[in-house]
């Protein structure tokens, strides 16, 4: 393990001059540096309560009313939130030609807005949501201002903001009005997986398939602690290839790491960055 930033920038990219075909893994850590916040605590523990559940969002009315008006004021962080140096780093790195794909668990579209372009979306993205009864498609901001209009003292909120565009706020819901689909009036949903739910399998098959041209899988900000993730990794260690892992925490993953940089993400990509650079 190393933690020192100029070291752990150099050796990465001393790693990644000799595996120049990179399988990325992103997570949560990438964006905290965006100011969105994470679920987990170093030791990979939920900092909060764990997050809406598929099941019970598309049961429940109630869980969808706490999960809008939380959204309401909580997405405001998510859409408005700036990319960091660690997402410029993994675009330049793709730019220099060492990324054969970079998979995000990530919903907040921070890498394609970085400039990274072979990017997949493992979990889906925030900022479009579906009809769950016949597929009709919108942005999430026109569905919020919708939701704004219809609930003025709940748009008129403010709370802290928690993951994926959620927000710390309790209070009684049970008068919030939800945007049904102006099609046909079903549920609408983030076109994000959520936990209990499970990757579309084209989706996982692509990313599957990027791992048989990469020489080796780097994660980067996530502690593995999700299956749809860490199966990657441990896809890619049954193929023989190294698997390393920089992050500011434990990862799930840690007794099949060939090494793991436990260090903050933007210094060090930076870092690795500049040293290939002056290669
Ligand atoms: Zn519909």
């Amino acid at each position: 393990m190393t933690n020192s930033v100029a070291q752990a920038g150099e050796e990465l990219a001393g790693f990644i001059v000799r595996y120049p075909k990179l399988w990325i893994l992103t997570g949560a850590g990438v964006s905290t540096d965006s100011g969105i916040p994470d679920y987990r605590d170093a030791d990979g523990q939920w900092k909060r309560s764990p997050p809406v559940q598929h099941g019970d969002f598309m049961a429940s009315h109630a869980v969808r009313q706490r999960y809008w008006a939380r959204a309401l004021v909580g997405f405001k962080a998510l859409s408005g939130a700036q990319v960091s140096g660690a997402h410029k780093a993994l675009a330049a790195l793709e730019a220099m030609g060492y990324v054969e794909l970079l998979v995000t668990q990530n919903v907040d579209r921070l890498h394609q807005r970085a400039g990274s372009k072979k990017v997949i979306d493992l979990h889906g993205r925030a900022d479009t949501v579906s009809c769950m009864t016949c597929g009709y498609h919108m942005m999430r901001h026109a569905m919020h201002s919708e939701m704004a209009h219809l609930n003025p003292r709940f748009a008129a909120l403010d709370a802290g903001h928690a993951p994926d565009g959620d927000a710390d706020l309790e209070t009684d819901f049970s008068d919030f009005t939800v945007f049904d689909c102006p099609r046909c009036g079903g549920i609408l949903k983030p076109d994000v997986v959520y936990y209990g739910d499970v990757v579309p399998p084209a989706r996982r098959l692509a990313a599957q398939a990027g791992l048989q041209n990469a020489q080796a899988v780097l994660a980067v900000g996530t502690s593995l602690m999700v299956y749809s993730g860490y199966r990657f990794c441990r896809e890619a260690h049954g193929m023989g290839l190294p698997v390393v892992s920089l992050s500011l925490g434990v990862t799930r993953a840690d007794a099949m790491l060939s090494h793991q940089w436990r260090a903050p993400l933007t210094p060090v990509l930076e870092e690795a960055v500049r040293c290939l650079e002056a290669r």
